[in-house]
């Protein structure tokens, strides 16, 4: 993640819609991925808004802004749309009769806003359903009896197909996303990471599947053809085969070759922001360029040693509780390639 500064000096975070200093109101523009302090125009029918630190651009608010969501994403003044990039590609949300769906929602949106940042970071371009029916991305959030007793369906997985990406509302209850973690002996759970993980089966799609990758991806990964349903039945009467660390980056990644990409494609997503903010935040000297993967991998290997270091220091677990063999290594190097090939 990059740092941002209102026009009055301060230091302003990424979902942060007003300075506390100056109180301007603040906005994030997806296509400069730049947190802007804004004013407004003469008073028009629909207020305008211009930014200090980058003259002549003119935007308008998000839908979602003066709303529980608190969406601080920019719209182009001259767009017809009402909804900015991230709060359109959401198709179906719970019902807001609970005021806890209320906060799911915004806890979701604001995960996805966060996992866009990074897609955006790596050069992909974001396709709204509602523009390209065929390649388009969107997501429902739903609900399963498990949360709420007047829902037809009993069990809601996350999950992806055909650019519909479903997620379980519920995954936003930090209990409930615990009790799972536990239940499913995984080291490491998190929102924005389902988020960079149903989005690794999209991209696999756009970027993997009938293209030249296609190959290589079947020699790293495996064949995704072999039968996914009795993939997920074994895995879950068996668990992961001994040794799963030589091989893949998680237990799960075990159980099907597109899940070993969906999980590898998460790291991967998570590494690289993790390594900007080190940069950005001065902790990292240089920020090594793409080309040189091993250095930037080496450089990571020991910036998680700090991260980890600094975690027991306060009492906490481990924030990276991964290892990093040399086959996941490969598979990562193959994502980094790919992305910045
Ligand atoms: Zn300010
Ligand atoms: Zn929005
Ligand atoms: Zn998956």
């Amino acid at each position: 993640m990059k740092r941002y500064y209102c026009q009055c000096g301060q230091e302003t975070f990424f979902n942060n819609t007003y300075c506390n200093i100056c109180n301007a109101p603040l906005g994030f523009d997806p296509a400069k991925q730049a947190l802007l302090s804004l004013y407004q125009t003469d008073q028009q029918e629909e207020p305008i808004w211009l930014s200090f630190d980058l003259q002549g651009n003119q935007y308008r608010f998000c839908q979602h802004r003066e709303h529980e969501i608190q969406c601080n994403w920019l719209i182009d003044a001259q767009s017809d749309q009402v909804q900015c990039l991230s709060c359109r590609l959401t198709r179906t949300i719970p019902m807001l009769d609970k005021p806890e769906n209320i906060r799911r929602w915004a806890l979701m949106e604001s995960s996805k806003r966060r996992m866009i940042y990074g897609l955006l970071d790596m050069g992909l371009s974001v396709t709204p359903y509602t523009t390209d029916p065929d390649k388009g991305l969107t997501f429902d959030f739903l609900e399963d009896q498990r949360s709420n007793a007047a829902i037809e369906q009993e069990y809601v997985y996350s999950g992806h197909a055909q650019g519909v990406i479903t997620m379980n509302v519920a995954e936003a209850d930090s209990s409930y996303r615990e009790a799972t973690r536990e239940a499913m002996n995984e080291s490491f759970r998190s929102l924005l990471g389902h988020f960079r993980h149903e989005i690794g089966h999209y991209y696999w799609q756009r970027l993997v599947h009938e293209s030249t990758y296609y190959e290589q991806f079947h020699q790293l990964f495996g064949d995704e053809r072999t039968d996914y349903r009795l993939a997920l039945d074994s895995y879950y009467a068996n668990g992961p085969v001994d040794n799963w660390q030589e091989h893949f980056i998680s237990a799960y990644a075990t159980m099907h070759p597109l899940e070993d990409w969906a999980e590898t494609w998460a790291h991967y997503m998570l590494m690289r922001e993790t390594i900007e903010t080190a940069f950005n935040l001065q902790i990292l000297p240089t920020l090594t360029p793409y080309s040189n993967f091993d250095t930037w991998m080496d450089e990571w290997m020991q910036l998680v040693v700090v991260l980890n270091a600094l975690n027991r220091s306060i009492g906490n677990a481990d924030a990276y509780p991964f290892i990093i063999s040399n086959t996941v290594r490969t598979k990562l190097k193959f994502i980094h390639q790919l992305v910045n090939g």
